[in-house]
């Protein structure tokens, strides 16, 4: 396939050779290093090369918002897998290479060195990027999105030491972490968000609120419905931002959170179905023979739910991942987890497993208490628990994904009651 190195940045050949043709995994986050990992596990023993543009070998992302950047955490805490683990199992790694084209019919992808591979069987497993919205001013100095661990490295030089004016724009996971962890190291942060309360898109206003409460406690200065009308600056300089609203909050930096969209360039310029992400079966196979999807950029039809879903956590990116690597040696594989993600904002430690389109329409019951901050909320909706959310009550996801996954209908005035064991619901 390839001049196969198991050294981190090499090149590849430029004949590539059907013949031999193995596996390519593009993309070098979670879901590329959880299905290199799967194929070696499952007893495959051909080329594995994974293409990544990064500078970096396959990294996870959830403490680059957390211990990762309050210092707590080092690098170790960032590797799913140790750079000696690649060469031992005889993984090609290409770091700092992107792949450029693919062409499903010829069996090989394009890379940025002007060299190519082809394969057997190729992972689109390319992630998502921050999404970029044009606030005049975006482009001064000291505005920021966040997504790599360069991104928290620079981040993490800026607040440690505390005595920056911090300015939020996103009030979503992301940029609520990030508020709680730079508050934390001693900083005033301003947050705006188009939502009345933050989290309130995922969770609802009520158990937005109690996230809300303990930021301002901390705190955290919430300019709330708001978005950035201009982005101020001197000397090319960020200095404050003016929202929508009215308000000029002083910033000495800016992080614009507003979401994320899936990296399908490449998947597009290939003509594979796009539909909101690549869409991919339950088996995560793409609309091109031999192409599979996983992770952020892939909208999976669920089997549960019988709708397309496309997950941006962590434990989608290692689900998929094993079930791609499964379906692309050819296993009977299907991605039929319950959504799960999990959160640690200051003294809250959130876990979430369930369907978040359906518990929209959701009726939310609570066990605990909210001002204790101790609690499991459920989302019930017509009879039937559809999510479940523990917030500083632990050792209880698998009877919450029992509950979801039982599909029977719940009596809610039980299901509010800490002294009733979930498993008798
Ligand atoms: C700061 C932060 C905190 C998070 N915290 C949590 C959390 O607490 N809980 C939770 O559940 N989830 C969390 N997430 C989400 C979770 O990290 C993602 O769901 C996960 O990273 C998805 O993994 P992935 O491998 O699919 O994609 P990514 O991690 O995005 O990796 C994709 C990689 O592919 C590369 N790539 C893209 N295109 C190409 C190409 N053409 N050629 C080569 N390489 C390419 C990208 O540069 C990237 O390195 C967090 C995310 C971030 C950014």
């Amino acid at each position: 396939m390839n001049e196969s190195s198991s050294t981190p940045g090499t090149g590849a050949s430029s004949t590539p050779s059907p013949a031999d043709a193995g596996m390519v995994i593009i993309g070098g986050g979670l879901t590329a290093a959880t299905a290199a990992e799967t194929l070696r596990k499952e007893g495959f023993t051909g080329p594995v090369t994974i293409v990544a543009d990064e500078a970096e070998i396959p990294y996870q992302r959830p403490p680059l918002s957390k211990g990762f950047l309050a210092g707590k955490e080092d690098e170790d805490a960032l590797l799913p897998l140790s750079a000696k683990w690649y060469q031992e199992n005889n993984v090609t790694l290409l770091t700092g290479i992107a792949a450029t084209a693919l062409d499903p019919r010829a069996h090989t992808v394009g890379l940025s060195n002007d060299t190519s591979l082809s394969y057997a069987k190729v992972l689109l497993a390319t992630g998502a990027a921050p999404r970029h919205i044009p606030f005049p001013g975006v482009d001064l100095k000291g505005v920021h999105t966040f997504r790599t661990k360069a991104d928290s490295l620079a981040m993490k030089e800026l607040f440690t030491g505390g005595g920056k004016n911090v300015v939020m724009i996103g009030s979503g996971w992301i940029g609520m972490e990030i508020a709680a962890t730079a508050t934390e190291l001693g900083n005033k942060v301003a947050l705006m968000g188009l939502e009345d309360v933050p989290l309130s898109v995922a969770i609802g206003n009520e158990l937005g609120t109690v996230f809300a409460n303990r930021h301002k406690e901390a705190g955290v200065q919430f300019v709330l419905p708001a978005s950035a009308a201009e982005i101020q600056g001197t000397d090319g300089t960020v200095t404050s931002v003016l929202t929508t609203t009215g308000v000029t909050l002083p910033a000495d930096i800016v992080i614009v959170a507003v979401g994320v969209v899936p990296n399908i360039a490449l998947a597009k310029d290939a003509g594979l179905t796009i539909n909101n992400g690549v869409e991919v079966t339950a088996s995560l196979q793409t609309s091109a023979t031999d192409v599979f999807a996983a992770g952020d950029v892939a909208n999976a039809m669920h089997p549960a739910t019988g709708a397309y879903a496309r997950s941006e956590h962590w434990a989608n990116a290692i689900a998929s991942g094993k079930v791609a690597a499964k379906s692309m040696l050819g296993q009977t594989a299907v991605l039929d987890d319950i959504p799960y993600f999990y959160t640690d904002q200051f003294d809250l430690g959130m876990e979430y497993s369930g369907f978040g389109a359906l518990a929209k329409d959701a009726e939310i019951v609570v066990r605990g208490s909210l001002e204790k901050r101790e609690f499991v909320a459920f989302w019930v909706l017509e009879g039937r628990v559809v999510a479940g959310m523990n917030v500083n009550i632990w050792d209880v996801q698998e009877a919450i994904k029992a509950l979801i996954s039982s599909g029977r209908t719940v009596d809610t005035t039980k299901l509010a009651d800490p002294e009733t064991p979930l498993e008798d619901i």
